[in-house]
């Protein structure tokens, strides 16, 4: 049988330098290991940067979703990491990536900064399924484009 498949989201504070050359750089590491971890552990997903946090979707069996948690929130990258949700899902919002990055194009910007400006950036006042569908609704625009 199947596992079922959880749908988890988390919000954290980035610690990697402000130089835009090394951060590029470092972003860059997270997504080749991610996607190659995150293929293995069939995972799917969309990271999200801007304004100093990340907000990450992580999809998949429970176990792999969970091990990928732990091991994201001991990295010394960001801090402050904060579950948003752990929910059961029937289907994936994200099948086709096995870790989009969001983030770089103005109107995503904007967009992300709206709903940080609304919370004061205070994670514990996002909500996952907030997230989950400004993470969905960037991932179809950027699929269409
Ligand atoms: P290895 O790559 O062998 O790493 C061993 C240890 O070294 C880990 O503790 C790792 O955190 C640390 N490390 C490696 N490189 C660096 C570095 N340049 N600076 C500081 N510490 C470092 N991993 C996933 O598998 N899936 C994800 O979706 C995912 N998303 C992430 C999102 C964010 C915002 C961040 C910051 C990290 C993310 N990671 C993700 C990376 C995750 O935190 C672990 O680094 C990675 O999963 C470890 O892979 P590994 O077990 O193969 O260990």
């Amino acid at each position: 049988m199947a596992a079922s498949m959880y749908r988890l989201v988390y919000y954290s504070r980035n610690h990697i330098a402000h130089d835009q050359a090394l951060f590029a750089s470092n972003i860059q590491k997270i997504l080749e290991k991610s996607r190659i971890n995150n293929q293995r552990d069939e995972i799917t997903g969309a990271l999200l940067f801007n304004a100093g946090c990340f907000a990450q979707v992580l999809e998949g069996p429970l176990d792999k979703v969970e091990a990928a948690f732990e091991r994201i929130q001991q990295d010394e990258r960001h801090g402050d990491v904060s579950l948003l949700a752990l929910d059961p899902i029937s289907r994936r919002s994200f099948p086709n990536w096995a870790m989009g990055f969001i983030g770089t194009s103005d109107i995503q910007a904007k967009r992300f900064a709206g709903i940080g400006a609304s919370t004061g950036f205070d994670p514990s006042r996002l909500s996952g399924d907030e997230i989950h569908a400004l993470l969905r609704d960037l991932a179809i625009e950027e699929e269409a484009a």
